[in-house]
Protein backbone atom coordinates (compact mmCIF):
# COMPACT_ATOMS: atom_id res chain seq x y z
CA UNK A 1 0.00 0.00 0.00
CA UNK A 2 1.10 3.55 -0.72
CA UNK A 3 -0.65 6.86 -0.58
CA UNK A 4 -2.44 6.40 -3.74
CA UNK A 5 -3.86 3.26 -2.79
CA UNK A 6 -5.54 5.62 -0.36
CA UNK A 7 -7.55 7.80 -2.82
CA UNK A 8 -11.39 8.02 -3.11
CA UNK A 9 -11.98 6.07 -5.48
CA UNK A 10 -14.25 8.54 -7.62
CA UNK A 11 -11.40 11.28 -7.49
CA UNK A 12 -9.07 8.53 -9.66
CA UNK A 13 -12.54 8.83 -11.86
CA UNK A 14 -12.22 12.64 -12.43
CA UNK A 15 -10.84 14.69 -15.17
CA UNK A 16 -9.58 18.03 -14.25
CA UNK A 17 -10.84 21.23 -15.31
CA UNK A 18 -9.03 22.30 -18.67
CA UNK A 19 -8.30 25.94 -18.93
CA UNK A 20 -7.81 27.96 -21.73
CA UNK A 21 -4.38 28.39 -22.77
CA UNK A 22 -3.04 31.29 -21.27
CA UNK A 23 -1.12 33.95 -23.35
CA UNK A 24 2.41 33.57 -22.02
CA UNK A 25 2.07 29.57 -22.83
CA UNK A 26 1.56 30.01 -26.27
CA UNK A 27 3.84 32.34 -27.02
CA UNK A 28 6.75 30.70 -25.27
CA UNK A 29 5.58 27.91 -27.64
CA UNK A 30 5.37 29.00 -30.80
CA UNK A 31 7.98 32.10 -30.47
CA UNK A 32 5.43 34.64 -31.01
CA UNK A 33 3.96 38.29 -29.64
CA UNK A 34 1.29 39.85 -29.39
CA UNK A 35 -1.40 37.05 -29.57
CA UNK A 36 -4.75 37.73 -28.43
CA UNK A 37 -6.89 34.88 -26.37
CA UNK A 38 -10.55 34.54 -26.97
CA UNK A 39 -10.86 31.48 -25.05
CA UNK A 40 -11.41 32.03 -21.09
CA UNK A 41 -14.43 34.57 -21.13
CA UNK A 42 -12.52 37.31 -19.51
CA UNK A 43 -13.53 40.98 -20.12
CA UNK A 44 -11.31 42.81 -23.19
CA UNK A 45 -11.46 45.98 -22.20
CA UNK A 46 -9.39 45.37 -18.92
CA UNK A 47 -10.99 46.47 -15.56
CA UNK A 48 -12.25 49.52 -14.09
CA UNK A 49 -9.91 52.57 -13.83
CA UNK A 50 -10.55 52.93 -10.27
CA UNK A 51 -9.49 49.30 -9.95
CA UNK A 52 -6.18 49.89 -11.64
CA UNK A 53 -5.72 52.56 -9.54
CA UNK A 54 -5.99 51.12 -6.67
CA UNK A 55 -3.66 48.39 -7.36
CA UNK A 56 -1.02 50.28 -7.71
CA UNK A 57 -0.73 51.52 -4.46
CA UNK A 58 -2.42 48.61 -2.49
CA UNK A 59 0.83 46.84 -0.93
CA UNK A 60 -0.01 47.19 2.15
CA UNK A 61 -2.52 44.98 1.95
CA UNK A 62 -0.79 41.85 0.76
CA UNK A 63 0.70 41.60 4.59
CA UNK A 64 -2.93 41.33 5.91
CA UNK A 65 -5.50 39.01 6.70
CA UNK A 66 -8.43 39.93 4.75
CA UNK A 67 -11.68 40.95 6.24
CA UNK A 68 -13.69 37.31 6.59
CA UNK A 69 -16.93 38.63 6.96
CA UNK A 70 -16.15 40.94 3.80
CA UNK A 71 -18.48 43.75 5.54
CA UNK A 72 -17.86 46.18 3.49
CA UNK A 73 -18.18 44.75 0.33
CA UNK A 74 -21.15 42.49 1.26
CA UNK A 75 -23.02 46.43 2.59
CA UNK A 76 -22.19 47.44 -0.60
CA UNK A 77 -23.88 44.44 -2.49
CA UNK A 78 -26.69 44.33 -0.21
CA UNK A 79 -27.56 47.73 -0.90
CA UNK A 80 -26.88 46.91 -4.66
CA UNK A 81 -29.24 43.78 -4.37
CA UNK A 82 -31.89 44.91 -2.06
CA UNK A 83 -31.23 42.51 0.25
CA UNK A 84 -29.61 42.23 3.85
CA UNK A 85 -25.98 41.46 3.91
CA UNK A 86 -26.46 38.17 5.54
CA UNK A 87 -27.83 36.95 2.55
CA UNK A 88 -24.24 36.76 1.02
CA UNK A 89 -21.59 34.77 1.04
CA UNK A 90 -17.90 34.94 -0.48
CA UNK A 91 -15.89 32.91 -2.42
CA UNK A 92 -12.89 32.73 -4.07
CA UNK A 93 -14.35 32.80 -7.35
CA UNK A 94 -17.94 31.49 -7.66
CA UNK A 95 -16.54 28.02 -8.38
CA UNK A 96 -14.84 28.30 -5.32
CA UNK A 97 -18.98 29.03 -3.67
CA UNK A 98 -20.44 26.16 -6.10
CA UNK A 99 -17.53 23.73 -4.33
CA UNK A 100 -18.98 25.34 -0.72
CA UNK A 101 -22.53 24.67 -1.72
CA UNK A 102 -21.74 20.94 -2.85
CA UNK A 103 -19.74 19.93 0.06
CA UNK A 104 -22.62 21.47 2.09
CA UNK A 105 -25.76 19.46 0.58
CA UNK A 106 -23.87 16.68 -1.38
CA UNK A 107 -21.89 13.17 0.02
CA UNK A 108 -22.25 9.92 -1.25
CA UNK A 109 -25.86 8.47 -1.53
CA UNK A 110 -26.61 11.84 -2.63
CA UNK A 111 -27.46 12.93 -6.16
CA UNK A 112 -26.96 16.62 -8.20
CA UNK A 113 -28.82 16.96 -11.65
CA UNK A 114 -27.35 19.32 -14.47
CA UNK A 115 -27.96 19.31 -17.71
CA UNK A 116 -25.95 17.68 -20.52
CA UNK A 117 -23.08 20.66 -21.92
CA UNK A 118 -23.48 22.25 -18.73
CA UNK A 119 -20.74 24.24 -16.92
CA UNK A 120 -18.06 21.52 -16.11
CA UNK A 121 -17.29 22.74 -12.80
CA UNK A 122 -20.45 20.69 -11.48
CA UNK A 123 -19.69 17.38 -12.00
CA UNK A 124 -15.90 18.48 -10.58
CA UNK A 125 -17.93 19.30 -7.37
CA UNK A 126 -20.56 16.82 -7.05
CA UNK A 127 -17.85 13.58 -7.83
CA UNK A 128 -15.71 15.22 -5.36
CA UNK A 129 -17.98 14.23 -2.67
CA UNK A 130 -18.80 11.24 -3.34
CA UNK A 131 -22.39 11.91 -4.84
CA UNK A 132 -23.53 10.81 -8.10
CA UNK A 133 -24.21 13.34 -11.28
CA UNK A 134 -27.60 13.01 -13.04
CA UNK A 135 -26.84 14.10 -16.30
CA UNK A 136 -30.40 15.07 -17.91
CA UNK A 137 -30.73 15.36 -22.01
CA UNK A 138 -30.16 19.05 -23.13
CA UNK A 139 -32.65 20.77 -25.76
CA UNK A 140 -32.12 19.16 -29.71
CA UNK A 141 -30.41 21.01 -31.76
CA UNK A 142 -33.22 22.47 -33.63
CA UNK A 143 -34.74 23.61 -30.74
CA UNK A 144 -34.11 27.97 -30.68
CA UNK A 145 -32.48 27.40 -27.03
CA UNK A 146 -29.70 24.19 -28.78
CA UNK A 147 -28.03 22.60 -26.75
CA UNK A 148 -29.70 24.53 -23.64
CA UNK A 149 -31.11 23.20 -20.35
CA UNK A 150 -34.41 21.22 -20.68
CA UNK A 151 -36.19 22.03 -17.41
CA UNK A 152 -38.63 19.07 -18.13
CA UNK A 153 -36.23 16.51 -18.36
CA UNK A 154 -34.44 18.22 -15.00
CA UNK A 155 -37.82 18.26 -12.92
CA UNK A 156 -37.66 14.27 -14.43
CA UNK A 157 -34.75 13.43 -12.89
CA UNK A 158 -35.47 14.33 -9.33
CA UNK A 159 -35.63 11.56 -7.27
CA UNK A 160 -35.38 10.89 -3.50
CA UNK A 161 -31.63 10.79 -3.24
CA UNK A 162 -31.76 14.43 -5.19
CA UNK A 163 -30.30 17.17 -3.02
CA UNK A 164 -28.90 19.97 -5.07
CA UNK A 165 -30.24 20.82 -9.26
CA UNK A 166 -27.53 23.29 -11.10
CA UNK A 167 -28.67 25.59 -13.81
CA UNK A 168 -26.37 27.95 -15.09
CA UNK A 169 -28.44 31.23 -16.58
CA UNK A 170 -26.73 31.43 -19.46
CA UNK A 171 -24.80 28.57 -19.33
CA UNK A 172 -21.31 28.56 -20.40
CA UNK A 173 -20.69 26.74 -23.20
CA UNK A 174 -23.53 27.36 -24.28
CA UNK A 175 -24.81 30.54 -23.80
CA UNK A 176 -28.62 29.51 -23.72
CA UNK A 177 -30.52 30.83 -21.06
CA UNK A 178 -34.14 30.09 -19.56
CA UNK A 179 -36.52 33.02 -19.49
CA UNK A 180 -38.68 34.30 -16.53
CA UNK A 181 -41.57 32.28 -17.20
CA UNK A 182 -39.90 29.02 -17.92
CA UNK A 183 -37.48 29.21 -14.37
CA UNK A 184 -40.58 30.48 -11.94
CA UNK A 185 -42.62 27.84 -13.23
CA UNK A 186 -39.30 25.42 -12.48
CA UNK A 187 -39.25 26.40 -9.17
CA UNK A 188 -42.92 26.14 -8.28
CA UNK A 189 -42.29 22.19 -8.90
CA UNK A 190 -39.04 21.35 -7.50
CA UNK A 191 -39.28 20.38 -3.83
CA UNK A 192 -38.76 22.59 -1.11
CA UNK A 193 -36.12 20.26 -0.04
CA UNK A 194 -33.47 20.07 -2.93
CA UNK A 195 -31.08 23.20 -3.42
CA UNK A 196 -31.65 25.22 -6.70
CA UNK A 197 -28.28 26.58 -7.75
CA UNK A 198 -28.44 29.88 -10.07
CA UNK A 199 -24.97 30.36 -11.59
CA UNK A 200 -25.35 33.57 -12.97
CA UNK A 201 -21.95 34.27 -13.98
CA UNK A 202 -23.12 36.01 -16.73
CA UNK A 203 -25.87 38.04 -15.27
CA UNK A 204 -24.39 41.37 -16.07
CA UNK A 205 -24.00 41.19 -19.58
CA UNK A 206 -27.83 39.91 -20.11
CA UNK A 207 -29.93 42.47 -22.25
CA UNK A 208 -32.96 40.36 -22.59
CA UNK A 209 -36.35 41.33 -21.48
CA UNK A 210 -37.34 38.36 -20.20
CA UNK A 211 -34.13 37.20 -18.06
CA UNK A 212 -35.28 37.16 -14.74
CA UNK A 213 -33.73 39.29 -12.15
CA UNK A 214 -34.26 36.26 -9.68
CA UNK A 215 -32.99 38.06 -6.14
CA UNK A 216 -36.47 38.48 -6.14
CA UNK A 217 -37.68 35.13 -5.44
CA UNK A 218 -35.55 34.16 -2.35
CA UNK A 219 -38.76 34.94 -0.29
CA UNK A 220 -40.49 32.84 -1.86
CA UNK A 221 -38.22 29.85 -2.68
CA UNK A 222 -35.71 29.30 0.29
CA UNK A 223 -34.32 26.53 -1.32
CA UNK A 224 -32.95 29.08 -4.05
CA UNK A 225 -29.17 30.00 -4.22
CA UNK A 226 -27.75 32.21 -6.74
CA UNK A 227 -24.38 32.84 -7.45
CA UNK A 228 -22.53 35.08 -9.44
CA UNK A 229 -18.77 36.62 -10.18
CA UNK A 230 -16.40 39.40 -10.42
CA UNK A 231 -14.55 37.47 -12.98
CA UNK A 232 -16.68 38.50 -15.92
CA UNK A 233 -17.96 41.86 -16.86
CA UNK A 234 -15.98 43.20 -13.58
CA UNK A 235 -13.13 41.98 -15.21
CA UNK A 236 -11.38 40.57 -12.49
CA UNK A 237 -11.06 36.71 -13.15
CA UNK A 238 -7.22 37.02 -11.64
CA UNK A 239 -8.30 37.84 -8.35
CA UNK A 240 -10.65 35.61 -7.97
CA UNK A 241 -13.78 36.62 -6.39
CA UNK A 242 -17.23 35.24 -6.43
CA UNK A 243 -20.40 35.35 -4.00
CA UNK A 244 -23.41 33.55 -3.20
CA UNK A 245 -27.00 35.23 -2.59
CA UNK A 246 -29.64 32.92 -0.44
CA UNK A 247 -31.67 33.10 2.38
CA UNK A 248 -29.66 34.20 5.55
CA UNK A 249 -30.13 30.32 6.77
CA UNK A 250 -28.31 28.62 3.55
CA UNK A 251 -26.07 31.71 4.30
CA UNK A 252 -25.50 29.79 7.76
CA UNK A 253 -24.68 27.17 6.59
CA UNK A 254 -22.25 27.96 3.63
CA UNK A 255 -20.20 29.95 6.20
CA UNK A 256 -19.41 27.12 8.52
CA UNK A 257 -17.75 25.13 4.94
CA UNK A 258 -16.17 28.10 4.15
CA UNK A 259 -12.61 28.86 4.38
CA UNK A 260 -12.84 32.14 6.64
CA UNK A 261 -10.23 34.04 4.36
CA UNK A 262 -11.24 32.48 0.83
CA UNK A 263 -11.72 36.22 -0.38
CA UNK A 264 -8.29 38.55 -0.51
CA UNK A 265 -8.03 41.70 0.80
CA UNK A 266 -7.14 43.53 -2.50
CA UNK A 267 -9.99 41.38 -4.29
CA UNK A 268 -12.07 42.55 -1.70
CA UNK A 269 -11.39 46.36 -1.73
CA UNK A 270 -11.17 45.85 -5.59
CA UNK A 271 -14.65 44.47 -5.78
CA UNK A 272 -16.11 47.55 -3.85
CA UNK A 273 -14.33 50.43 -6.52
CA UNK A 274 -15.99 48.02 -9.49
CA UNK A 275 -19.27 47.80 -8.12
CA UNK A 276 -18.96 51.91 -8.17
CA UNK A 277 -17.48 52.08 -11.69
CA UNK A 278 -20.88 50.93 -13.13
CA UNK A 279 -20.35 52.88 -16.46
CA UNK A 280 -17.52 50.20 -17.08
CA UNK A 281 -19.89 47.85 -16.82
CA UNK A 282 -22.19 49.40 -19.09
CA UNK A 283 -19.32 49.64 -21.66
CA UNK A 284 -18.35 46.32 -21.04
CA UNK A 285 -22.14 45.43 -22.13
CA UNK A 286 -21.97 47.52 -25.21
CA UNK A 287 -19.26 46.31 -26.30
CA UNK A 288 -19.97 42.50 -26.05
CA UNK A 289 -23.32 43.13 -27.38
CA UNK A 290 -21.78 45.05 -30.34
CA UNK A 291 -18.75 42.27 -31.07
CA UNK A 292 -21.22 39.65 -30.39
CA UNK A 293 -23.64 41.20 -33.17
CA UNK A 294 -20.41 41.28 -35.62
CA UNK A 295 -19.69 37.37 -35.18
CA UNK A 296 -23.28 36.62 -35.31
CA UNK A 297 -23.83 38.39 -38.59
CA UNK A 298 -20.06 36.41 -40.38
CA UNK A 299 -21.76 33.54 -38.91
CA UNK A 300 -24.41 34.02 -40.95
CA UNK A 301 -22.55 34.87 -43.80
CA UNK A 302 -20.04 32.28 -43.79
CA UNK A 303 -23.20 29.71 -43.35
CA UNK A 304 -21.39 28.01 -40.15
CA UNK A 305 -24.11 26.98 -36.97
CA UNK A 306 -23.76 28.86 -33.97
CA UNK A 307 -25.74 28.42 -30.36
CA UNK A 308 -27.65 31.01 -29.02
CA UNK A 309 -25.60 33.18 -26.57
CA UNK A 310 -26.25 35.87 -24.09
CA UNK A 311 -23.17 35.41 -22.59
CA UNK A 312 -19.81 37.30 -23.59
CA UNK A 313 -18.88 34.07 -25.96
CA UNK A 314 -19.88 32.49 -28.99
CA UNK A 315 -19.87 28.51 -29.51
CA UNK A 316 -19.81 27.98 -33.23
CA UNK A 317 -19.80 24.66 -35.19
CA UNK A 318 -16.63 23.67 -37.44
CA UNK A 319 -18.31 20.25 -38.92
CA UNK A 320 -14.62 17.83 -38.77
CA UNK A 321 -12.75 20.49 -38.23
CA UNK A 322 -12.74 22.43 -34.79
CA UNK A 323 -9.35 21.12 -34.20
CA UNK A 324 -7.83 22.52 -37.33
CA UNK A 325 -9.54 25.46 -37.27
CA UNK A 326 -8.42 26.09 -33.38
CA UNK A 327 -4.47 24.73 -34.19
CA UNK A 328 -4.27 27.13 -37.56
CA UNK A 329 -5.90 30.45 -35.11
CA UNK A 330 -3.32 29.71 -32.22
CA UNK A 331 -0.79 29.56 -35.08
CA UNK A 332 -1.58 33.25 -35.64
CA UNK A 333 -1.47 34.03 -32.24
CA UNK A 334 -5.42 33.76 -32.00
CA UNK A 335 -6.62 31.87 -28.49
CA UNK A 336 -9.97 30.15 -28.57
CA UNK A 337 -11.56 27.51 -26.74
CA UNK A 338 -12.25 24.09 -27.72
CA UNK A 339 -15.02 21.99 -25.83
CA UNK A 340 -14.66 18.46 -27.10
CA UNK A 341 -14.41 18.13 -23.26
CA UNK A 342 -18.00 19.04 -23.58
CA UNK A 343 -18.65 16.20 -25.63
CA UNK A 344 -19.05 19.16 -28.58
CA UNK A 345 -16.40 18.18 -30.65
CA UNK A 346 -16.94 20.20 -33.68
CA UNK A 347 -17.45 23.34 -31.80
CA UNK A 348 -14.94 26.21 -30.80
CA UNK A 349 -16.27 28.72 -28.29
CA UNK A 350 -15.17 32.19 -29.08
CA UNK A 351 -15.03 34.96 -26.35
CA UNK A 352 -16.09 38.10 -27.42
CA UNK A 353 -12.82 40.51 -27.67
CA UNK A 354 -12.41 44.05 -28.84
CA UNK A 355 -13.99 45.32 -32.25
CA UNK A 356 -10.48 45.03 -33.59
CA UNK A 357 -9.51 41.71 -32.17
CA UNK A 358 -12.98 40.62 -33.83
CA UNK A 359 -11.90 42.04 -36.99
CA UNK A 360 -8.69 40.30 -36.74
CA UNK A 361 -10.34 36.54 -35.94
CA UNK A 362 -12.47 37.49 -39.09
CA UNK A 363 -9.82 38.08 -40.99
CA UNK A 364 -8.57 35.04 -40.33
CA UNK A 365 -10.85 32.77 -40.38
CA UNK A 366 -11.34 34.05 -43.90
CA UNK A 367 -8.03 32.46 -45.11
CA UNK A 368 -8.98 29.55 -43.44
CA UNK A 369 -11.78 28.55 -44.11
C1 LIG B 1 -16.85 31.75 -15.68
C2 LIG B 1 -17.94 31.02 -14.99
C3 LIG B 1 -18.04 31.02 -13.60
C4 LIG B 1 -17.16 31.91 -12.78
O1 LIG B 1 -16.05 31.38 -12.31
P1 LIG B 1 -15.20 32.19 -11.22
O2 LIG B 1 -14.77 31.12 -10.29
O3 LIG B 1 -16.12 33.17 -10.55
O4 LIG B 1 -14.10 32.85 -11.96
C5 LIG B 1 -19.08 30.36 -12.99
N1 LIG B 1 -20.00 29.73 -13.72
C6 LIG B 1 -19.97 29.72 -15.06
C7 LIG B 1 -21.05 29.04 -15.82
C8 LIG B 1 -18.92 30.34 -15.73
O5 LIG B 1 -18.86 30.31 -17.06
Amino acid sequence: MNILDSVLPQINQLTPYTPGKPVEEVERELGISHSVKLASNENPLGCSEKVTQLLSSSSELCSIYPDANAFYLKQKLAQQLGVTPDHITIGNGSNDVLDIIARTFLAQGKQAIFSKYAFLVYPLVTVACGATPIVTPALSRDSDQAYGHDLNAMLNGITEHTSIIFIANPNNPTGTWLNQKELYGFLQQVPSHIAVVLDEAYFEYVTEDEYPDCVQWLNEFPNLILTRTFSKIYGLAGLRLGYSISSPEIGNLLNRVRQPFNGNSIALAAAILALEDQSFVEKSAQNNLHSLDMMKQYCHKKGLFYMTSVGNFLTIEFPDQAMHVYNQLLQKGLIVRPVANYGLNDFLRISMGTEPQMNQLMRTLDELL
